[in-house]
């Protein structure tokens, strides 16, 4: 029995978040909150005799993803024209780099349950968009508010060989698109695009065999599914000696299958040539320098970091850094605190209560109510003792509902706990003296009411007894029981 292999490669389309399209000064608006065709203009509508200009911001942004990727940025690329015809590309051809692009030969470093993968990265490509079409009974609606707006492609070498690899390239490559502030990663919004080109051969060959192409995964997770799906397909087909056929396929998520789109056209069906009315795209080695010294840290750098510099476990680092926003947000808390607050402790609560509060809120961290000087002065209240930790997750869905500080809700509600020894011993007192029953069976050996004590004890105290003085408190009460 031939045991098979994945081969999967992955293309990305991604929106650049310039001000203006990329060949003319029309805005790039959101496509899901805009009127239809608010931001169009004779160059991106198609009309004869415009001519297009190169935008130099999305030239820029493209040049920091190949930077990013440790792409060779090349000093001289070229526009071609790929032909073809549909109702939302109004020019009937597609501007696009073609044979001599931007960026050239990178990698990306994953990381999967099965160890570090470095997968190559063959090329990255500005081009245009195209409008959108709305398919209403029999006839269409076409909005070029997305037409023209710059579109990066990045395309993988077929070196991904399973699902889960495949998934890691591409959050990895998101990250890194969010981290230099050039796209929102927003899938939903159809921003970030995926397609996977996926094939299986007999492990240990390296031939490429047929392969098919999947189209509108629009989730990671409908990402991995499909390929998944295709991957059995695939082999089902090859052990009943069936041909592949190479096609474009959709991914119909709720039914769970890949659907045929039609079947693959090559380059030559494009009829590429190169753009007459566009000169070369020349890039200064000083010009990528620059940009290369403006470059943040990415997504990798800082998880490592983290890890370094904060003690923090690599699933912690790996949560916080996913979201540039979430990481500026920890860093910040961590500076505003003392030693007695650790990072690690700031980290756990980001990553459990606020996730949580944030998740069931559904708003990000930019838009919450408590900023991280605010999560740092409650975690140094919390660490004084002046709360105990039950307490301070109380006050911090206050301070999120309400804005207010953790101060101003622990004075108004008199949430001070109480860490006051006599206090707390009286407390005690009052506790065994209510209870000689519960006494009694402790005495003769039920050890496990010391926590039935302990209940009761906080109780009295309305929750706000320092659990580390009431337990040791409670333990020398109880072992004077004993010996008496
Ligand atoms: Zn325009
Ligand atoms: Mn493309």
């Amino acid at each position: 029995m031939i045991e098979y292999e994945p081969v999967i490669g992955l293309e990305v389309h991604a929106e650049l978040q310039t001000n203006s399209k990329m060949f003319c000064s029309c805005a790039v608006v959101d496509n899901t909150r805009s009127e239809p065709n608010v931001a169009v203009c004779p160059v991106c509508a198609g009309m004869p005799g415009v001519l297009p200009v190169i935008n130099q911001q999305a030239v820029e942004m493209a040049i920091k993803v190949g930077l990013a990727l440790e792409c060779t940025i090349n000093p001289t690329s070229l526009f071609a024209r790929k032909n073809y015809f549909y109702p939302d590309l109004p020019k009937g051809y597609q501007i696009s780099q073609y044979e001599y692009p931007l960026a050239s030969n990178g990698v990306l470093r994953i990381h999967t349950s099965e160890g570090d993968r470095t997968i190559r990265v063959l090329r990255a490509h500005l081009e245009e968009d195209t409008g959108k079409l709305t398919h209403v009974d029999n006839y269409s609606l076409v909005d070029l508010n997305r037409a023209g707006v710059p579109l990066l492609e990045i395309v993988s070498q077929p070196d991904m060989h399973s699902a889960e690899e495949a998934r890691a390239y591409g959050m990895e490559l998101r990250a890194i698109l969010r981290a230099l502030g050039v796209n929102s990663g927003d899938m939903e919004k159809g921003v970030i695009r995926f397609e996977a080109n996926v094939s299986v051969r007999p492990r240990g060959t390296d031939i490429l065999n047929t392969r098919v192409e999947i189209k509108n995964l629009n989730s990671f997770r409908a990402m991995e599914r499909a390929i998944i799906y295709q991957i059995e397909q695939q082999t089902l087909k090859y052990e009943r000696g069936e041909k592949i056929v190479q096609e474009t396929l959709g991914w119909d998520e709720s039914r769970g299958e890949t659907y045929s789109q039609r079947s693959k056209e090559e380059a030559h069906d494009y009829r590429y040539f190169p753009e007459p009315d566009l000169p070369p795209l020349i890039v200064e080695n000083a010009w990528v320098d620059q940009i290369r010294a403006s470059l943040p840290e990415l997504p990798k750098a800082r998880l490592q970091r983290f890890i370094d510099q904060y003690q923090l476990t690599p699933y912690d680092a790996a949560i916080l850094v996913q979201e540039a926003s979430v990481a500026d947000y920890f860093e910040a808390a961590v500076k505003a605190v003392d030693q007695q607050v650790t990072a690690r402790v700031i980290a756990l609560w980001i990553t459990g209560e606020l996730f949580s509060w944030m998740k069931q809120a559904a708003v990000e961290i930019e838009a919450i109510k408590v900023g991280p000087e605010s999560l740092a002065a409650l975690l140094q209240t919390t660490a004084r003792g002046d709360i105990n930790q039950n307490t301070a997750k109380n006050v911090l869905g206050k301070m999120l509902e309400s804005g207010r500080s953790a101060g101003d809700i622990i004075k108004a509600d008199g949430l001070m706990q109480i860490s006051d020894n006599d206090a707390i011993v009286q407390l005690i007192d009052r506790v065994i003296e209510a209870n000689p029953g519960e006494v009694a069976n402790y005495l003769a050996g039920k050890e496990t009411l010391a926590n039935w004590f302990f209940g009761q004890v906080m109780r009295q105290a309305g929750g706000k007894a320092n659990p580390q003085v009431v337990r040791a408190e409670l333990e020398r009460r109880l072992s004077a029981l004993k010996t008496s």
